[in-house]
């Protein structure tokens, strides 16, 4: 049994069996299995192998009708590659003597052959060992796709353990079957941590060696809160454990009473507040009544739900699905944003050195402007059913924007002259997360409608740190006086310019930093459902003119240590109000 720190990224407390994802081809884990498992994982090699050779069978016949059986002759080379008895006795021994994973075995194959066959020289012999090797990667490659299918399959819920943390490993089984989330790197303001926060999922990253520690099905406590696993926990700490759950549900119970009242201050100062969505599943997550609409929609994870391009009526029918769920409350579907982590299987963008800083967002539909024309088509349609706004990603100059305000004006007229009905007035928004897009501003909002603060990305480019690069997640720092200044500035902007502003990246729903960004001056803030009743209760029992005074301190300081240790501050002094007023509520005598 122990206990090992990593670095919180979603908030919450869970225990169950840990099943390893094996969701990225690339990334071959390496765990331990239990004695009790090896024959199945014996038996999963076989299987993979005897699908492996049907899979050279079925390929030499194509070769050999289409080409000629010459061109078929190295497919069943192969195949009787595959047949080795050497081979797969190495294999074999290393599951039933090692008790590794099949995909560990069949890689340590993989790198013995590539080392062994390295040594002799000559480019002929190493192509040799390309060949040897090859049969192997489709052994591997039908060895991850039988786990997803079996576990796909399954009922239980479990802890899913992996090497990074990616969309696809959020993504990996349904999201009720997912009871945590923890791996051995990824950054906290990665794409897969947006997602692993907007499913609700406690989640835990930067683990050390936390593949090797694991069994298959070991159990394991995670403290989302704090940061912390434990492998094998015995049964005093797991009562503990749920006792400490027990709380937390409960004043979480308590705090949901002020999600359902208005997020405005002691001294009269509102603040909406509203939800970002990734997926149409997430409705009915949340409680409409509970915010002020949808102030992000993360359009592109629709499409990357899909093995295709999802049609005009596709998106027309999800996107008024959501539009008709959320009543008169605003819904902001920003277009299309991929390009970086969030890459499209159909849709292959090409390999880039610097993928933040390439071909992404609004660059990608700007130069593709038939994706981006279906896009608006099936928005503008959904807008005549109630209240939509449209928000670009990845903005860096006014010209954008003004070239789609030229699409957006062509897709409008050719709509009405079709006979659609379409929204008199559908908002146009920016979001400011490249540097360039500050300095500008004031010229952007003069072209948009309103504006919303992706500090994901922003942070991401202002400090130079990859969000998604875990060797650098330590200089992710959201609480650099750069970027408060910056935020201050964009709210300061914004309001001058009359521009309602709003921060949807993740800082927004950590509820101390929801108050700095009160007190400059944002109208809204959009978080993943799972905050809003935090923050709601955080700006309903904080002064604005306190907020006002904190913005003043926070820009004095020259550190982020400083920032955190403010903030801080901040959260003790609402933690005391909590327990004051629990005690007002329980007649003077409540516990802390
Ligand atoms: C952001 O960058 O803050 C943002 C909201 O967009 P995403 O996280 O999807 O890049
Ligand atoms: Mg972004």
């Amino acid at each position: 049994m122990s206990t090992i720190k990593g670095t919180a990224v979603g908030p919450g407390l869970a225990i169950g069996p840990v099943h390893v994802v094996r969701a990225r081809p690339d990334v071959v884990p390496i765990f331990t299995i239990r004695s009790e498992e090896i024959d199945g994982e014996v038996e999963r090699l076989h299987e993979a192998l005897l699908v492996a050779t049907e899979q050279l069978t079925r390929q030499e016949k194509l070769v050999a009708d289409g080409a000629g059986e010459k061109d078929a002759r190295i497919l069943a080379v192969h195949r009787m590659i595959l047949q080795d008895p050497r081979a797969l006795s190495t294999v074999d021994a290393r599951i039933r003597d090692e008790r590794l994973n099949a995909e560990a075995a069949v890689q340590s194959l993989i790198d013995g052959l590539h080392v062994t066959l390295d040594k002799l020289e000559g480019n002929s012999v190493r192509g040799y060992a390309a060949d040897v090797s090859e049969p192997w990667h489709i052994v591997l490659d039908v060895l991850l796709q039988r786990d997803r299918e079996l576990m796909t399959a399954a009922e239980d819920r479990v802890i899913l353990a992996a090497a990074e943390l990616t969309p696809q490993v959020v993504t990996f089984l349904g999201r009720d079957r997912i009871l945590a989330i923890v791996t051995e790197t990824g950054g906290r303001f990665s794409h897969g941590a947006v997602l692993a926060r907007a499913f609700g999922m406690p989640c835990v990253v930067g683990v050390p060696n936390l593949l090797a520690r694991l069994e298959q099905n070991l159990q394991m406590l995670v403290d989302g809160d704090a940061g912390t696993v434990q492998l094998d926990p015995d049964q005093e700490s797991i009562d503990r454990f749920l006792e400490r759950r027990q709380r937390r549900d409960a004043r979480q119970e308590a705090l949901g009473i002020h999600a359902e009242l208005p997020s405005v201050t002691p001294d009269g100062r509102r603040l909406g507040v509203s939800v970002n969505m990734e997926s149409i599943r997430d409705i009915g997550t949340f409680d409409v009544e509970h915010c002020d609409g949808v102030g992000l929609l993360r359009t592109e994870f629709l499409y990357m739900e899909r093995s295709q391009f999802p049609s005009e009526e596709e998106q027309f029918r999800l996107y008024r699905r959501v539009v008709d769920a959320m009543g008169t409350r605003p819904v902001t579907f920003r277009t299309l944003d991929i390009g970086g982590d969030k890459q499209l299987p159909y849709f292959k963008t090409p390999s880039e050195l610097n993928p933040a800083l390439g071909w992404r967002g609004l660059r990608v539909t700007l130069e593709w402007q038939d994706l981006m024309r279906v896009q608006l088509r099936a928005v503008l349609r959904a807008s005549a059913y109630g209240n939509v706004r449209l928000l670009l990603p990845m903005v860096t100059s006014l010209d954008e924007v003004l070239a789609v305000r030229e699409v957006l004006t062509g897709v409008r007229t050719q709509l009405r002259d079709q006979g659609y009905e379409v929204a008199d007035h559908v908002p146009l928004g920016v979001m400011i997360e490249v540097p360039s897009s500050i300095w500008v501003l004031d010229h952007l909002v003069r072209s948009v409608d309103f504006v919303s603060v992706g500090s994901n990305d922003l942070v991401q480019y202002i400090l130079a740190v990859d969000r998604d690069n875990p060797f650098v997640s330590k200089l992710y720092e959201p609480q650099h006086p750069a970027v408060i200044r910056a935020l201050a500035e964009i709210a300061r902007i914004s309001r001058d310019a009359g521009k309602p502003c709003s921060v949807c990246g993740e800082i927004a729903g950590d509820y101390a930093m929801a108050l700095l960004l009160l007190g400059m001056g944002y109208d809204d803030l959009s978080v993943a459902p799972n905050f809003l009743a935090e923050v709601r209760y955080a700006i309903r029992h904080s002064p604005f003119s306190e907020a006002e005074e904190l913005v003043r301190n926070a820009l004095q300081l020259e550190s982020p240590g400083a920032v955190h240790r403010l903030l801080a501050q901040v959260r003790e002094r609402l933690h005391r109000r909590e327990i004051e007023s629990q005690k007002e509520l329980s007649g003077g005598d409540g516990e802390s």
